[in-house]
This record gives structure tokens, sequence and C-alpha cells, in this order.
């Protein structure tokens, strides 16, 4: 999270979790640079290592064991993550624009985006061709084809478009696994494997031994070789190539030679004939000095290489120097990579190919070789190690800005305030939601928003401020205001306004602008999606980025939802899963997985303006939503105020992704603790700690679900309504029962 003890002064925003930009982020890790927020840009959470691609198809590693998991690498090496897809670069306003969400600047990017196979000018091929790249989309046509073709009645007949190494091993890895796929189900027939190139040989790029090693196996393996025949059209049941061949195929993928993003070359930085970015030794743009790149993306003017996943390896170390060097203002050193490599192709069963210059041999020691090559490599990624602290901290960078930020002694009272230029510089992109009953917020000079209530009707008002729990200001914006209008809902009002109270680390006024622009954006987003006026604010510099909102709802009086009210035989409703706190707790342990984190996120950013609606629609009288105290917490509390006791089901808790196993690896909030208190009110706590959901029940959830009593005939039909509202993870969790003598008023089944 955004705990800067320097101020931040310098953005360095790296595009795309390629091979080498994992280097940076380790480097970085190891030794951070004081005063330089690093931001990691992905459309990947986990990305994938080229070297385990075939053999991930192949069923030799595990989705985990072939991919990176970006968000850990990010949160050792205290990086802002934003999960989204960079579409355009502006070099002169040196800003990132995005597919989800407003852009951002950077003084210093780097860009490790790879490339992906050239499908332009092919007919059909967009529509029906299944690219390899990006692995995250196609890696779920493949698991779909896995599935599909075990119900064809035929077997599989499926085209690989592109010889190249990655063609060859890809097309060996499919037939492998689909091969394996029918022997388990005892099916005599076997699944039909082509691979087209347009050139007269295979493997183009490889020695002749390899080739004649390949064209070899490919014989034995019953793969059809199709040499010199170029697809140019690709329909939904199969191909044509420029020869006039025409065949039917389940599937065609394509794996041809790299293209570049095509947003690369209408962003004005110079790219070579093939739309890849031009840079110099030391990897920096030769036409912008503030960009620099790596991997496939990047054309090094003095070395032209192939793309490949060893380079794009090798040019990490260098790029972490130079990114380095250029936010010292230092100059950066040249690198010249090796033009021999030692490269290793495997043949799908375990076996492989080892070739470098003129020499090539082959066996299962090949493979052997590569696999632990490849899960040596892994391991710098995956097994992190604890940091000490940063015993040799190197120097700060200094802000390109003659008048560096004075941070010696920072006043508190109103003088902590954020300044105004950057406050207005922020609020200048904020469009508040109008309203009539709000004439007075933001756009005014008042001390105060003036709020209308009309007549009858009731104001609700609730206030949560917390610390960021993700790193990105613009989604932490959206999960705070979500996380704050749910109380306004939970008790069946309508939002109206909100005023903002946030804390920025002190920066360089620029980053502190855009750190408070990027938090309101988000959090303005929830509220235009909600009607709610943003009405005004206070900012203040914190030690971290935090964020509250005091909110205000109208309801009809007589309406409200409040604790009290639940009846006995109620069956007690949640619309979320739990399990946010562990996992914010596991991911700062690095213990929890990226896509754990993501589904976390997911649920967070849920809001339960729907869910009230329909548990109201149901009966429901009484309301809250989980938050900080834990279900049990937040329970108790509508049962006090209800007299009555609850039955909790727990085997019936929603759970999210990895909460359980997060729990099972003895991972807890820094609230459980004190939320655990109540266990005591538990009346069979002697066996319920058994159950692995047990410990859920004092969680801390942000941005939770609602609680509510539902009248039993209504149960099926309100849950109903509530997974068609999107509300998947909704469940009966429990039953409103008498309250016993003892004063326990929780059991647990
Ligand atoms: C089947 C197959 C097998 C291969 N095997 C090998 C091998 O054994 N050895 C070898 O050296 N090479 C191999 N290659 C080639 C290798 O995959 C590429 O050369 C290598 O992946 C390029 O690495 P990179 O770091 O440039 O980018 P990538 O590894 O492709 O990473 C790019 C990253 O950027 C992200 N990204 C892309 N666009 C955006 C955007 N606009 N915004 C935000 N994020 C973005 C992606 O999500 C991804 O995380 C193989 C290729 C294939 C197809």
């Amino acid at each position: 999270m955004l705990v800067s003890p320097t101020p931040i002064v310098k953005d360095l925003v790296l595009v795309g979790g390629g091979h080498s930009h994992i280097t940076v982020l380790k480097k970085f890790g190891m030794k951070p640079v004081p005063g330089v927020q690093l931001t990691l840009v992905c459309r990947d959470v986990h990305t994938p290592y080229s070297g385990m691609l075939p053999g991930l198809i192949a069923g030799h590693y595990t989705y985990d064991e072939a991919h990176i998991d970006l968000r850990k690498l990010c949160v050792f090496s205290s990086t802002r993550f934003i999960h989204d897809e960079v579409l355009r670069l502006d070099p002169n306003r040196r800003t990132l624009h995005f597919r989800q969400r407003p852009p951002i600047p950077y003084d210093l990017v780097s860009l490790n985006i790879g490339s992906t196979p050239d499908m332009r000018d092919i007919d059909g091929a967009r529509e029906h061709a299944v690219p390899v790249k990006p692995i995250s989309e196609f890696l779920p046509r493949w698991e779909a084809l896995l599935q599909r073709v075990k119900n064809l009645d035929t077997a599989p007949i499926i085209a690989v478009v592109g010889a190249g190494a990655g063609g060859v091993e890809l097309t060996l890895a499919i037939q492998h696994r689909l091969r394996g796929h029918f022997v388990s189900v005892d099916r005599a027939s076997m699944p039909e494997m082509h691979i087209f190139c347009a050139t007269p040989e295979i493997l183009p790029t490889h020695n002749r031994k390899v080739r004649a090693r390949f064209e070899r196996i490919l014989a034995e393996r019953g793969v059809t070789v199709h040499r010199e025949s170029p697809v140019v059209k690709v329909t939904a049941d199969g191909l044509r190539t420029a020869t006039g061949w025409r065949g039917r195929f389940h599937e065609v993928v394509w794996v041809t030679k790299a293209a570049a993003a095509p947003w690369l070359s209408d962003s004005g930085i110079a790219t070579d004939s093939r739309g890849f970015l031009r840079v110099d030794e030391s990897l920096r743009a030769v036409s912008h000095p503030n960009v620099y790149a790596a991997g496939d993306v990047a054309a090094v003017d003095a070395h032209p290489r192939e793309k490949a996943g060893v380079f794009a390896v090798r040019q990490g170390p260098p790029l972490a120097e130079n990114l380095r060097r250029a936010l010292w203002g230092r100059p950066s050193r040249p690198f010249r990579p090796q033009r021999q490599f030692l490269s290793l192709v495997s043949t799908g069963d375990q076996y492989a190919v080892a070739s470098r210059s003129g020499w090539s041999f082959e066996g299962e020691w090949v493979w052997k070789l590569k696999d632990w090559i490849d899960r040596r490599f892994m391991d710098k990624y995956q097994e992190l190690p604890a940091m000490d602290g940063g015993s040799q901290i190197p120097p700060a960078v200094t802000p390109d800005d003659p008048e560096p930020p004075q941070h010696d002694i920072r006043c508190r009272g109103c003088a902590s305030k954020i300044g105004a230029t950057p406050l207005l510089g922020a609020l200048d992109s904020i469009e508040p939601f109008w309203r009539e009953d709000v004439p007075d917020g933001l756009g005014s000079r008042d001390d105060a928003a003036i709020l209308k209530v009309p007549a009858g009707k009731s104001l609700v008002q609730s206030v949560d401020f917390f610390p960021a729990i993700v790193d990105d200001p613009f989604l932490f914006g959206q999960i705070a205001a979500n996380h704050a209008l749910s109380d306004i809902f939970a008790m069946g009002a309508v939002p109206q306004s909100a005023l903002a109270v946030a804390g920025i680390p002190f920066s360089a006024p620029e980053k502190t602008e855009d750190l408070l622009r990027q938090m309101l954006l988000g959090a303005n987003e929830i509220f235009r999606e909600t009607r709610t006026n943003l009405a005004g604010g206070h900012t203040s510099e914190c030690p971290e980025l935090a964020l509250g909102f005091v909110v205000n709802g109208i309801a009809d009086t007589d309406k409200v939802m409040r604790k009290g009210g639940l009846q006995c035989g109620d069956a007690l409703v949640l619309t979320k899963a739990l399990g946010t706190g562990v996992l914010f707790a596991a991911e700062m342990r690095l213990q929890a997985k990226g896509r754990w984190i993501d589904g976390a996120i997911g649920s967070m950013l849920q809001s339960s303006q729907r869910a009230a609606d329909i548990l109201h629609t149901y009966g429901a009288v009484a309301c809250t939503d989980i938050t900080g105290f834990g279900l049990a917490g937040h329970l108790v509390e509508m049962l006090e105020a209800s007299g009555v006791a609850a039955e909790i089901h727990l085997r019936s808790l929603p759970r999210l992704a990895g909460a359980l196993a997060c729990l099972k690896a003895g991972v807890f909030s820094s609230l459980y603790p004190e939320n655990l208190k109540l266990w005591a009110r538990v009346s069979n706590s002697d066996v319920a700690p058994d159950h692995p959901a047990f410990a859920l029940m004092f969680d801390p959830q942000t941005s939770g679900g609602l609680l509510s009593g539902i009248p039993e005939s209504n149960v099926a039909d309100c849950l109903e309504a509530l997974r068609e509202a999107g509300y998947e993870r909704a469940s009966r969790i429990g039953m409103v029962r008498h309250a016993p003598a003892d004063g326990n008023l929780l059991s647990v089944i």
C-alpha cells in the first residue's frame, strides 16, 4: 500500500508484465529508489512464462507453475498495480490511456507488452482462428476445446498455422494432450494434426540439424506438414491456402510471426517497418528519451534479433539498471545482446531438442534439463525473499522541478491541508451528479454544502474512513465509495450526497493532485451510478493514502430498515461472500494468489443498492451491512437489537476463493483477534472451531454484503431474485431463534 517515507517526486510506469519487467520489479523490490512511485499496468494478473507454455498445454505443468503472479511481485516491490490494458500513449502529455479507467501521467515509462501473432490481412482469421496470444484469451479457448472434443463423435482435426519453434512445439503439445485424453477415455480415433507454413521449411530460424530432427519427429507422430502453403482464408469450419488447398478443421490455432500493437505507431513514437518500437542500445526509444522498451515490443536498432522470450529475459537487468540511472539523471549504459543462445524446443512428450549455432542434441535428458532451467527461473519470481528493511538504501531521486518540496518538518492542524493548486486541479476533473436537493455543493465556494430533505422523509447519515486497501487510487476510490454507501442501502435509504475526507502522502504538488484526482474520479464514478452528489470534502497530508465519506441518504421514515426487527423463524440471508479481511492480510504477507485478490476486488466493487431493494421487496425489516466487525459482530448487534438469537450454518457461509486456504495457512486479519472475542457468545463454542469456515464469521469485511432476515416463505424467491441481479454468492446462512436464557445469542451447526 502507498506508505512512503520520502515524498514521491517521480512516476515510473511499467506497461506489461513481460519477461523483462518481472526482473525490473524484483530488482526495484530488492533495492527501492526513494522518491519514486513505481506502477505496473498489465491486462493480466498472472503472466505466462513462455518457456513453460507448451508444457502447460501438454499437461506437464499446472497453471500456477507456468505463470508469474504479478500482484504478488508488486506487493514485494511496493509497486502500485493497475489491472487494465493500455490503449494509447501520449508522449507529448506524458500520459497513458486505458480501456477502463481515466489516464495516468508518467515521468518515465517502460514498455514490455510482447507481441501477438500477425493475423492482419487474413480473411476470417480474426473471427475464426485462435491466436496463441494473448495467452489469457487462448487458455480458456483451449480448455473449451478440451471439453468440446470429449463430446465429438469423430476425432478432432486441428490446424496450427505457423511452423516456427512456437508453432511446432504447440502442435506437438496439443497432440500429446489430446492423445492422452483419448487414450484415457478409451477411444480408438486419434486427433489429426496439421501444421502450415509459408516457407519451404519448418523452423526457418533454426539450424539444418534441428530441422531434420523435427521433420522426423513430426512424421513419426503423423503430423501433416503443409509447406509453402500460406493460409489466406479461415472459415468457421476450416481454412484455405494460397495454393488453393482447402481443409475442414475443428480448430485453427494461429502462431505466425509476431505483430506489434497498432497503438504504438499511432502514438507518434518512432517504430520500425513492422510497427515495433525502435530503441537504442540502452533500450531507450530513439525518438523519446523518457520512453524505454524491452522484449518483443522493442526493435533494437543496432542489434536486431528474433522475437523470443530468451532475449526479453536477458534485457531485464540492463533495463532495470538504465531505468534507475534515468531516474537519477545519469547517462544510461549500452547493452549488447548475445547472438547465439541455447535453444530448447520440446516435443510434447517430455522429450526435447537442444541446439546452439551449428550443433544439436535430443533426448529425454534434454527435456529434463529444460524443465530444470525453467523451474529454476520461475522459483526466482515465485519464492520471493523476505526483505531486511533496506540496509543499503540508494539515494532518493530529485524532481526535475528546480524547487524541490521541503519536507523536513511538516505542519499539522489545518496547515496539513493539500495546497489550493493541486486541490483545485484535482477537483477540476470531477463532475458530480447534479441533484435539485443539493443546490450548493462542490461547485460553490461556501463553507458547507446545503442539503434539502423533503417533508415527511428522514435524512440517514453515516461515515466511513480507512487507509487504502488497494494501491491503485482510482480503484480505491471506487471501493471506498461503495463501502460507505452500503450503510445507506442497508438502512433502506436512497443515497443523496457525500462529503469526502481524503488523506494523501506528502508528494510533489503534481503527484498530490494526481493521487487526489484518481481517488475522487473513482469515487465519483460510483456516486454518479448511484445518483449521489459529491458535495464537498476535506483533505489532509497523511502518512498513507486514505479515503472516507460522510454519506447521506433519504428514506421514508416508516420504511427504514434497522438492526432491530428480526423475527423468530426468519431465514438469515447474506448477499456477498466473506473473506476480504483474510485475503488482503494474506496479500501483504505474499501468501495470496493474484486471482484471489481479483475476486475480492470484484466483490467489493459490487454495489449493494439492488440487493437492498430485493431484500426489502421480499419482506426484510431488519438489515445491516457486514464490515469491520465481521459477520458475527454485526449479526450480534442485530440479535441484541431484536431480542432474539441465531443459528449459523457454517457449511452455507459463502466464501471468496482462497479465503479458507489463507485461514488454514494461519493468516488472519489484524482485527480478527478483537472480533473473535464474540466467541464467548457462541453457545456451542467448544465444537465449532474445528470447522474450516468458523473463522470466517470473525473476518472483518470491506464493502461486504448485506445481512437480513427474510420470512421463511419468501427465501427461495428472494435468493433467486438476488442471484438474477448478479449477487451470485447470495446465500441463506442460518435461522433466527428464540433467545436462550444463558445469554449466548449464537450457535453454529
Ligand atoms: C507457443 C509458444 C512457445 C514459445 N516458447 C518460447 C521458448 O521456449 N523460448 C523463447 O525464448 N521464446 C518462446 N516463445 C516466444 C515468446 O513467447 C515471446 O518472445 C515472449 O513471450 C516475449 O516476451 P515479452 O516479455 O516481450 O512479452 P510477453 O511475455 O508476451 O508479456 C507481455 C505482457 O504484457 C501484457 N500486455 C500486453 N499488451 C498490454 C497492454 N496494452 N496493456 C497492458 N498490458 C499489456 C500482457 O498481458 C503480458 O503480461 C514462444 C512463443 C509461443 C507462442
